[in-house]
C-alpha cells in the first residue's frame, strides 16, 4: 500500500510505503503494567501512598507505602519543583514509576514519575514529528488487515502488532536485552520485502519495438576458443528477452573485468542482425578496442561503424552494428536501432543512458536494453537489484590470472626497486597508483607529483597521468606502445588494455575501497603473464588488505567490502552509497532476501 502523497506528515517522516511507517518501530517502551511482586533492581509500576515528606538542604524527601505489601520505599528529589510539592503531600495515592534498589537494608526508588494510567505498556517513538502525531498514523494505517493485504504472514503480521502495541514485553525482548531472535528475523524480511517491493513498482516494462532472432549457434562455434558457462548462459538469458513480444529487455551483466562480456555484446549484435544494435563505450579507447574485436569476430555480412570524438569507421547511418563514445548522442542523424547497449555503464549518467535508450524510442515502443557493468556486486545486491532489471552475473573468468598481491611497507622498498627493474629488463611494464597528484597535509603519502623526480631520474620511459589530465588518453596510448613505468592516480581504472603490464603498486592501499583495489589490480597480468600487485601502506598489519590478498574473485571481494563497510581506514568514497539497511545484514542475510523474493514476485 502506498501511502497518500498528499500527506505532508509521510513526507516528513520520508517513508512512502506502509511497511516503511511498519518499520519505524519504537525506540523503548514504557511498562505501565502495575507490578505484583517488588523486584530489585528494575523499573516498575507500583501503587504507593505517601506517608510521611520532609525538606533538607533543598532535596525533597518522600517516604512511600507499597501498598500491596505496606513495604517502605524511600524516594530523594535532588532537584525538587514545586511540583514535586504539590504532588506528593501526606496521605496522597499515587501510581509511581522508578527503577527499584536497595540501599543498605533501605528500598528505595529512583526519581520516580506519578503516572495517570496504568495497565498498558507505552511504545515510545523518536522520529521526526510530534509522538503523538505518528502515534495516530501508526494507529490509523498498522492494522492487522493492512498488513495481511501487504503479503505479509501471520506470524509476520503478529509480531509487527506486538512490536507497535505491545501487550507483554517478554514476547518482544529476549532475556538478556534486545529484541528475540524471531523479531530479528521478521524486521529483516519486512525490510528486505518492502525494498524490493518498491524496486518492482519502478520498473516499467514497454514493448519491443521487434523481436530479435537471428541464430548465434554459427558466431558461438566460429570463435577461436570455447565460451565459458556463465557467458553462454548470459547469451541464453538475452536470447529469451529478444524473443519477448511484451516486454522490451532490460538486463544488467556483471561480470569481473577480463570475464569476456565483449562475446556477449559480440553475441547479441548478431542475435540482433538484421536490426540495428548501437553499442556505447566510456572512452574513444574502448570504442577502438571494441570496434576492432567486432570485426575480427564478427561475421562479414555485418556492417561495423565506429563513431568517437576522435576517429570514425564505416558508414554509421548504414552499419548494422554501431559503436561508439557518448558522440553517438549528439549525431542528429544517428538511424533507429532495435538494441542499445552500454559497456561500463557505471562511467555513464544516468541521464546519458536514458538518452540513448530514448533517442531510438518510438512512442510507446522501446529498444532492447542491455548495460554492461564490471563492478562484481555481491549475490545479496544482484537478488535484490533484479527486482528491478534482470541480472545475469559472470562470476569466473577464462582463465586464472596468475596475479600474486602482497601488502608492502617501507622496509620493503628496496627489493621492490629490483623486482621493478627485472620486470622492465622482461620488457613488461609497471604501474604505480598513487592517492593524489599535488601533496597533501592530510594523506601521509607521496603525491605523484613528488614522486615523478624520483622515478624519472632513475628509469627511462616513465610517463604520468592523472584522471583531470587533458591528455590522458594520449599518453596511455603512447605509454602502450612506448612506456616502461606509469604513474598514475585512479582514473587507469578506465578499461584500457595494457597486455605487458606485470607489476602495478598502490601506494596508500588502505586509504582506497577494495572494490577500487580489485578494478586497479585487474589492470595487471591480463595476457595470462605471470603479475603482481603490491599494496603500499605503512602499518602492513592491516587485516582487510591481508584478506584482499588471499582472492581474485570480484564476487568475493564485494562480500569482502561488505563486511569491512564499515571500517574506518576507507576515506576516497568508492564505497557504494548502497541503500543502508537497519536489520538487514547484506553480507549473511541471502536466505532472507531470497525468502523475500520470492514472496515479491508472487504478488
Ligand atoms: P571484459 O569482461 O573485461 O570486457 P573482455 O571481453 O575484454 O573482458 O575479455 C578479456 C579477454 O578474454 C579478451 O582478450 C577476450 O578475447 C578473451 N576471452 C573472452 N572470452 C574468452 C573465452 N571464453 N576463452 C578464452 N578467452 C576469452
Ligand atoms: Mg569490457
Amino acid at each position: 500500500m502506498k501511502l497518500p502523497e498528499s500527506k505532508e506528515l509521510f513526507s516528513k517522516l520520508k517513508i512512502y510505503t506502509l511497511l516503511d511507517l511498519a518499520l519505524m518501530v519504537p525506540s523503548s517502551y514504557s511498562d505501565c503494567r502495575l507490578a505484583g511482586s517488588l523486584e530489585v533492581g528494575k523499573v516498575q509500576t507500583i501503587e504507593v501512598r505517601v506517608i510521611d515528606s520532609s525538606t533538607f538542604g533543598g532535596k525533597f524527601r518522600v517516604t512511600f507505602e507499597h501498598i500491596a505489601t505496606a513495604r517502605r520505599i524511600y524516594a530523594t528529589f535532588f532537584k525538587a519543583t514545586a511540583y514535586h510539592y504539590q504532588k506528593f503531600t501526606v496521605g496522597s495515592r499515587h501510581y509511581i514509576q522508578g527503577k527499584l534498589e536497595v540501599y543498605k537494608t533501605y528500598l528505595q526508588i529512583s526519581q520516580p514519575r506519578s503516572i495517570k494510567e496504568v495497565g498498558s505498556i507505552i511504545p515510545k517513538y523518536k522520529t521526526a514529528i510530534k509522538e503523538s502525531e505518528f502515534k495516530k498514523l501508526i494507529k490509523t494505517y498498522i492494522t492487522e488487515v493492512n498488513l495481511y493485504n501487504e503479503g505479509l504472514d501471520s506470524f509476520e503480521v503478529a509480531s509487527l502488532m506486538k512490536l507497535h502495541f505491545p501487550t507483554a514485553l517478554e514476547e518482544i525482548y529476549a532475556r538478556e536485552g534486545g529484541y528475540k531472535d524471531s523479531i530479528v528475523g521478521v524486521l529483516k524480511f519486512v525490510e528486505a520485502y518492502n525494498h524490493i517491493k518498491k524496486l518492482q513498482n519502478k520498473r516499467v516494462d514497454m514493448p519491443p519495438l521487434c523481436v530479435l532472432d537471428n541464430p548465434v549457434d554459427e558466431f558461438i562455434n566460429s570463435l577461436p576458443f570455447t565460451l565459458t558457462r556463465e557467458q553462454l548462459a548470459t547469451i541464453q538469458d538475452i536470447q529469451k528477452d529478444f524473443k519477448n513480444q511484451t516486454k522490451a529487455t532490460k538486463r544488467m551483466v556483471v561480470g569481473d573485468v577480463g570475464s569476456g562480456k565483449t562475446m556477449v555484446i559480440l553475441a547479441s549484435a548478431v542475435m540482433a542482425y538484421p536490426h540495428r544494435a548501437i553499442l556505447m563505450a566510456p572512452t574513444s579507447i574502448l570504442a577502438l578496442q571494441l570496434y576492432d574485436e567486432a570485426v575480427k569476430h564478427l561475421p562479414p555480412y555485418i556492417n561495423v561503424a565506429l563513431v568517437s570524438q576522435s576517429s570514425s569507421k564505416g558508414d554509421y547511418k548504414s552499419a548494422d552494428f554501431i559503436i561508439g563514445t557518448h558522440a553517438i548522442l549528439y549525431k542528429d542523424d544517428m538511424p533507429q536501432a532495435s538494441l542499445v547497449m552500454v559497456d561500463e555503464q557505471h562511467r555513464f549518467g544516468t541521464q546519458q543512458r536514458a538518452m540513448l535508450e530514448a533517442m531510438v524510442s518510438c512512442e510507446d515502443k522501446r529498444p532492447h536494453y542491455i548495460q554492461f557493468s564490471a563492478t562484481p556486486i555481491p549475490r545479496t545486491q544482484a537478488m535484490m537489484d533484479s527486482a528491478m532489471v534482470d541480472v545475469s552475473l559472470i562470476t569466473t573468468t577464462p582463465f586464472e590470472r596468475d596475479v600474486t598481491t602482497k601488502v608492502i611497507s617501507k622496509p620493503d622498498f628496496v627489493p621492490l626497486l629490483t623486482h621493478i627493474k627485472s620486470e622492465i629488463e622482461a620488457n613488461h611494464q609497471v604501474l604505480i597508483i598513487y592517492p593524489l597528484v599535488e601533496p597533501s597535509e592530510q594523506i601521509p603519502y607521496k603525491s605523484l607529483q613528488e614522486s615523478f623526480e624520483f622515478w624519472d631520474s632513475r628509469f627511462d620511459g616513465v610517463y604520468a597521468t592523472h584522471g583531470k589530465d587533458k591528455d590522458k588518453e594520449a599518453v596511455l596510448l603512447e605509454f602502450r606502445e612506448k612506456g616502461k613505468i606509469l604513474l598514475a592516480t585512479t582514473v587507469v581504472e578506465v578499461g584500457i588494455s595494457l597486455p605487458r603490464l606485470t607489476l602495478i603498486v598502490i601506494v596508500g592501499a588502505d586509504r582506497l575501497g577494495l572494490a577500487t583495489l580489485h578494478q586497479l589490480r585487474g589492470r595487471v597480468g591480463r595476457n595470462g603473464l605471470k603479475s603482481w600487485c603490491y599494496l603500499y601502506v605503512n602499518d602492513a598489519k592491516n587485516q582487510r588488505l591481508q584478506k584482499f590478498c588471499t582472492t581474485t574473485n570480484g564476487f568475493d571481494i564485494a562480500r569482502l567490502d561488505l563486511e569491512y563497510r564499515d571500517s574506518g581506514d576507507i576515506l576516497d568514497g568508492t564505497i557504494q552509497s548502497g541503500q543502508k539497511f537497519v536489520w538487514l545484514d547484506m553480507a549473511n542475510d541471502e536466505e532472507v532476501i531470497q525468502k523475500a523474493k520470492d514472496r515479491a514476485t508472487m504478488l
